[in-house]
């Protein structure tokens, strides 16, 4: 199992919040709780053999 933990800014407050794209692989839509105001971020990426290759936020 492979974790690609990724640290991106949350559009609402600011702070850094974390994604778990958790054994995700190739082209991930998904929505993340935002660890610090608890909104939904919706989240595109795109991962390749483990690495995250891409990854786009938006509110
Ligand atoms: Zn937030």
């Amino acid at each position: 199992m492979q974790y690609n933990p990724t640290t991106i800014m949350c559009p609402f407050c600011g702070s850094d919040t974390l994604v778990i794209l958790d054994g995700e692989e190739g082209e991930v839509e998904m929505v993340s709780d935002c660890e610090n105001c608890c909104r939904p971020i919706s989240v595109s990426a795109k991962v390749d053999g483990g690495q995250v290759e891409f990854i786009e936020i938006s509110a």
